[in-house]
């Protein structure tokens, strides 16, 4: 990997430490802080729990072994709430089946103390980027708003002024991919051949009459609609 792309990951990246030994809380977080992450410190686990529950991490290292609530209490709160920050299990040598209930628990990976500063970057480095990937894929699937109109492409669901709009699901279908490609001019045949692909019929003119469907349903005027405009000679063209 690109070494600036590293940095630019590890910037933004804020990283709770839950521990409870002094030393390795020290260690942990120099060496963190050098790396370019910004770095809170829990010393058992209620105060982990508080802090995590307050901020937004986009870590934890989360120590098992914790005065007042263990680290699988914590994890298993946190869940309980709904939160979904990675957190890396740190685990004495002894603790093999407490492993397996942490990451049962909710844990996304743990290692065993000791450890290699080297191995615990890696492992933090790849789960910051798992979440990246997962925060990126929701961002594309989530909802679009146009004027009055609320298109959620996961769900599948459209409203207009916060009343459900019911849609077949070929319009459906030609209203994802004209938001997929908006500020498109999309041409008749290009329409035809990605919505309606190998069922298509030979007429263009299904098109038409699809995004007259779905002008009625969604432009306040649709005969002076200012969502799918007409591209006079070419085809339609999704507002951006
Ligand atoms: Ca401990």
């Amino acid at each position: 990997m690109a070494s600036a792309d590293k940095n630019a990951l590890a910037m933004d990246a804020k990283i709770l430490i839950v521990e409870d030994e002094a030393g390795l809380v020290t260690a942990l977080r120099d060496r963190l802080r050098k790396e370019g992450y910004t770095v809170s410190v829990a010393k058992d686990g209620l105060q982990g729990l508080e802090l995590a529950t307050q901020e937004r991490f986009d870590l934890i290292l989360l120590d098992l072994m914790l005065p007042g609530q263990s680290g699988l209490t914590v994890c298993q709160k946190l869940r309980h709430e709904g939160s979904n920050t990675p957190i890396l299990m740190l685990t004495a040598r002894r603790q093999t089946m407490d492993k397996v209930v942490g990451l049962r628990t909710g844990a996304d990976d743990y290692l065993t103390k000791p450890f290699k500063m080297a191995e615990l970057l890696a492992r933090i480095d790849a789960l910051l980027r798992r979440a990246a990937r997962v925060a990126e894929k929701e961002k594309k699937n989530e909802g679009h708003d146009f004027g009055k109109v609320h298109v959620d492409l996961r769900r599948t669901e459209v409203t207009r002024e916060g009343r459900p709009v019911q849609l077949s699901a070929k319009e459906f279908q030609l209203l994802r991919y004209f938001i997929e490609h908006r500020g498109t001019t999309l041409s008749r045949e290009t329409l035809l051949h990605e919505v309606w692909g190998y069922e298509a019929t030979p007429s263009t003119r299904t098109v038409d009459v699809h995004v007259a469907w779905l002008r009625q349903k969604l432009e306040e005027d649709a005969k002076n609609p200012q969502l799918i405009h007409t591209v006079v000679g070419l085809g339609y063209k999704f507002a951006e």
